[in-house]
């Protein structure tokens, strides 16, 4: 028997009412939610925001009062002529040039040198020896192998080589840092402002840091510029008689950003990969942030892997709390390992410093070797620890960046190898797995935890040996891991080719 209702309403249409309300209500949800949804900026289609959470991983816990780099004997400034590869390499090319027919036997001085080079191969002989061997055989033997087999790297060229012809637009300073840093006149013909005051200096580096992701940084951090780390000379925009004993005033504070090279291709180095992508990245944000930095008033000037540095880097992206120093000399960071590049802007701008942190990347090291052991050249140290290997005052590991830069020479597709990159086990993608291991690894103090992720790593991943990636016969031009698809010259383009193996 129905049972009367007030008013009139009957079972069946009390049903019926419920119904639509109930259609009703969740209508309604629905539209807060698209209201919500449609006010977010994500909503909207655009240039994806790089953003802080790029910066994903939590320092604080692992944080310490700096320095983390301390000297333990006389301290040396880097130079150009000697410690930089790319010039080092070129002054010898020049006077191998000069003298083609020098051999390893004949005086050191019949290549007449500059005196600074000259007394830093007498100190490092295994060094003249490196840089002899490229330009006197491994040159001239890539020149060779490319006539046979360049056609397979040919996408793989071509991709990077998208990336250089921007790079050729982005231009370093041309004047002493007392001018070219300095604000000019904008866009519109106005006179620089005098510096704009920020609130506060913590104000300061979070609106730094937001705007370093937002103009495409992955990573940014802030430490004070030490001169020890100045490049001792050769600064660029300088006379050679400038003063580079005295670090200027305005280049106090350094403004660390990093950029990750495309996973892809990091994989299949050192054939087919390229540092370009991530050093045009770089370059072009920390030239956005000196834009932005002058505008407020504040004299800025960016050091990048394509305008180039008048200071070393990684132990500043140290001290601006990014990583820690690994084994292969970079800055390992949480998010993105040893894949990163980097560029530092120094500036007078009153900021907050961060603080170094410690997450067991030496620790690791000390028993990974997994790059040392790769390395086609064995530029990079198989010690046990890097206590005792002392350059230029501090205590780090050792590279041959001799024997490094010769191996650059003999490789296929885009010159390089970052083969150190693609194994490290700190390279990886941020996904659930390594996520965990992050978070754990750093916190456990008996070091199981990192034993067991690396037996992991060297036993469920094969990888070729460190001979397979030299040239035929004793190698086969191996990559880490084969091309990405995008980059299969067969299944793209109408040519022939030959790929080398065994
Ligand atoms: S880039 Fe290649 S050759 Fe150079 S240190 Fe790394 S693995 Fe060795
Ligand atoms: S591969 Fe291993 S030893 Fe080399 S830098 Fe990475 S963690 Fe350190």
């Amino acid at each position: 028997m129905d049972v009367p209702y007030d008013k009139g309403l009957s079972r069946r249409n009390l049903l019926k009412l419920a119904g639509i309300a109930g259609v009703a209500v969740q209508a309604g949800a629905l539209v807060v939610a698209g209201k919500q949804e449609g006010k977010s900026s994500e909503s909207y289609t655009g240039w994806e925001s790089f953003h802080p959470g790029t910066q994903f991983f939590d320092r604080k816990p692992f944080e310490f009062e700096g320095p983390s780099h301390a000297p333990v004997g006389e301290v040396r400034r880097p130079s150009h002529h000697t410690d930089y590869v790319f010039q080092r390499v070129g002054s010898f090319e020049q006077a191998y040039r000069k003298h083609p027919g020098w051999t390893l036997e004949d005086p050191i001085e019949n290549l007449e040198l500059i005196p600074e080079l000259e007394a830093f191969y007498k100190e490092f002989p295994e060094r003249l020896e490196w840089d002899f061997k490229t330009f006197s055989e491994t040159i001239p033997n890539n020149r060779e192998d490319s006539a046979k087999y360049n056609n397979y790297y040919l996408l793989a060229e071509a991709y990077e080589a998208g990336f250089s012809a921007h790079s050729r637009f982005l231009r370093g300073p041309t004047d002493p840092p007392e001018k070219s840093d300095f604000p000019g006149r904008d866009m519109m013909g106005r006179p620089p402002r005098n510096p704009v005051p920020f609130r506060t200096p913590d104000l300061a580096s979070e609106f730094v840091k937001e705007i370093a992701h937002r103009y495409g940084a992955t990573l940014a951090g802030i430490t004070k510029t030490n001169p020890n780390w100045l490049y001792s000379e050769g600064w660029r925009g300088c006379p050679q008689d400038y003063d580079f004993s005295v670090m200027p005033a305005h280049w106090e504070n350094a403004i660390v950003i990093g950029v990750p090279m495309e996973w892809d291709v990091v994989l299949s180095n050192p054939q087919f990969g390229t540092s370009n992508d991530a050093y045009d990245r770089v370059t072009t944000a920390a030239l956005r942030l000196e834009g932005m930095i002058k505008f407020l008033g504040y004299p800025v000037r960016s050091h990048t892997p394509l305008t180039d540095y008048d200071l070393l880097v990684p132990p500043h992206a140290v001290e601006a709390g990014l990583g820690e120093i690994g084994r292969t000399g970079f800055c390992i960071t949480p998010e993105a390992g040893g894949n990163c590049r980097m560029a530092v802007i120094t500036t007078n701008l009153p900021m907050t410093m961060d603080k170094p942190i410690d997450y067991g990347v030496a620790r690791f090291c000390n028993k990974c070797k997994l790059c040392a052991e790769s390395c086609p050249s064995g530029a990079i140290s198989m010690a046990d620890s890097p206590d005792g290997l002392v350059i230029r005052g501090y205590e780090h590991w050792y590279i041959n960046n001799g024997a490094c830069y010769n191996y650059w020479r003999e490789t296929m597709g885009p010159m390089g190898c970052r083969l150190c990159v693609a194994t490290c086990p700190y390279s990886r993608k941020d996904n659930w797995l390594h996520d965990l291991a992050r978070k754990i690894d750093p916190r456990d103090p008996t070091g199981a935890v990192s034993s067991g992720l690396l037996q992991i790593q060297k036993r469920l991943f094969p990888y070729p040996a460190a001979s397979e990636y030299h040239r035929p016969p004793q190698g086969r031009f191996a990559s880490f891991r084969p091309e990405p698809p995008y980059l299969e010259v067969d299944k793209y383009l109408d040519i022939a080719v030959t790929k080398p193996g065994k």
